[in-house]
């Protein structure tokens, strides 16, 4: 493929100065003076007029505007603009001495700066990006620089540096990739490791113990063996919830970014749940009585989820109940999003509330819900924002712990995201929970 070549020679004649112009007319001027009266003041009339043309025009070389663009190889690389223009993350162009030749609107508008003709450095001063500027202007070398700005926020950035070779020009193209978002994936997965096995060595290290127990100042005692066992099933059981709601947990995040299509009856699915949980409601004292109309609550959703949603609410509802108590699931057609929102979380006058997942606003939606009621003992305001937080309880944080893993409620919010629906609570100590989750209605609203 030919090489571009710039030609430093070449100017264009609107860009010749009016001055330079007048020089010339002055020149033709004077010669047709010349002819017509022979006279020498014509004549030297015509020689000024051609050395203003040239003094003008050689002027016009050497000077250096405010933006570069006057000198002969900024004109080269000011070629390259609308290239850089249509890279979709900021870019710059800076010439041999450091000056910004050539910019797109990502990089005016991140890095704040208006003209061309700056200098890199009043408005970028990491070392190791200037480093890299100097290297593929002097040496022809490409690097990437990795750094980290704190103004507001944490942000990292990756920058790429390159020459660039434009006909006798030399310049380096900087692009900024922004690394913010995967870092801080990165953090939360290293975070969530973290935590996980943090959660899970608790009931390992009480299962170690037991053991070392039962195997030592336990052996002879029929009655501490039994008591011992009993323990070390309730530390067993603890461990298979975590991994069983870990893996769930990482089996919704799978296809969360692919909404379902499928359609479910969602007054079915409570009915179906409330019947598989009815052992345990028993056990516990508690009724689950369900409010739902007699034709199918039709939504966009997957079954499988749908009632992995309304039994970890039940479950929770049921746990938080005292013997005795009752705990009302309510299915029904809201309305579009506020409306439902409304309808649903927003009925007891006193409660705070919180909107822990809003699907985005979109005309025409319809949403049913569920909603699952307790007369529990309700959770402090200030709770309810870390409720769908992963591994959060409110218990730990009082001081009393019973046993719960901390994920259903982070196991709701997944779901509900991929079905790209709502999920709120309102609650108020002394009277009770009542979360609530919608999706859309498929249902003729
Ligand atoms: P867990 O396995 O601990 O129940 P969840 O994610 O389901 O985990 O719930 C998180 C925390 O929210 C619970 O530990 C509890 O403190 C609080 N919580 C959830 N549901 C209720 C409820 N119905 N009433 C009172 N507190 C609740």
């Amino acid at each position: 493929m030919a090489t571009p070549q710039f030609n430093a020679a070449r100017w264009r004649l609107d860009r010749v100065p009016l001055a330079a112009w007048g020089g010339v007319a002055l020149a033709v001027l004077a010669a047709l003076i010349a002819v017509a009266t022979s006279l020498q003041a014509a004549l030297l009339t015509m020689l000024a007029g051609a050395a203003c043309y040239w003094a003008v025009r050689e002027a016009r070389r050497f000077v250096i505007t405010p933006n570069a663009e006057g000198t002969a190889a900024a004109l080269g690389l000011g070629e390259l603009t609308p290239l850089i223009e249509a890279l979709p993350d900021p870019a710059l162009l800076i010439d041999a001495e450091g000056r910004i030749v050539g910019s797109n609107a990502a990089a005016r508008r991140e890095m704040q700066f208006e003209a061309r003709g700056q200098f890199l450095t009043s408005i970028l001063r990491h070392p190791d990006v200037l480093e890299a500027v100097q290297a593929a202007v002097r040496e022809g070398e490409t690097r990437a620089v990795e750094y980290e700005t704190t103004t507001q926020v944490e942000r990292h950035t990756r920058c790429y540096v390159a020459p660039v070779n434009w006909g006798q020009a030399r310049a380096a193209m900087l692009v900024f990739h922004d690394q913010t978002a995967r870092i801080s994936t990165e953090r939360m997965r290293a975070d969530f490791l973290a935590n996980a096995s943090h959660e899970l060595r608790t009931p390992l290290a009480s299962l170690t113990l037991l053991i070392e127990t039962l195997a030592g100042p336990a052996r002879d005692s029929a009655q501490d063996r039994d008591r011992f066992l009993a323990m070390m099933q309730v530390q067993a059981d603890r461990m298979r919830r975590l991994i069983d709601d870990l893996l769930s947990l990482s089996r919704i995040e799978l296809d969360e970014h692919v909404p379902p299509s499928d359609r479910a009856d969602l007054a079915d699915v409570a009915r179906e749940v409330i019947d598989a949980l009815a052992p345990v409601a028993t056990e516990r004292n508690v009724r689950v009585r369900l409010v739902a109309p007699s034709n199918p609550v039709t939504v966009v959703g997957e079954r499988f989820q749908l009632a992995q949603v309304v039994q970890n609410l039940i479950d929770n509802a049921s746990k938080y109940t005292a013997s005795g108590g009752e705990v009302v699931v309510e299915v029904a057609e809201g309305g579009d999003r506020e409306e439902t929102a409304a309808i649903a979380g927003r009925r007891w006058e006193q409660a705070s509330r919180v909107a822990m997942l809003t699907p985005t606003a979109a005309a025409n939606l319809s949403y049913a819900y569920i909603r699952v009621e307790d007369g529990g003992p309700g959770i402090q305001a200030h709770f309810l924002p870390r409720l769908a937080e992963r591994f959060f309880r409110v218990e730990r944080e009082l001081g009393n712990e019973r046993g719960g893993t901390g994920l259903g409620l982070a196991i709701v919010k997944h779901i509900i995201n991929r079905h790209r629906g709502g999920f709120l609570v309102e609650s108020q100590p002394g009277r009770g929970s009542a979360f609530v989750a919608y999706v859309e209605s498929a249902g003729e609203a």
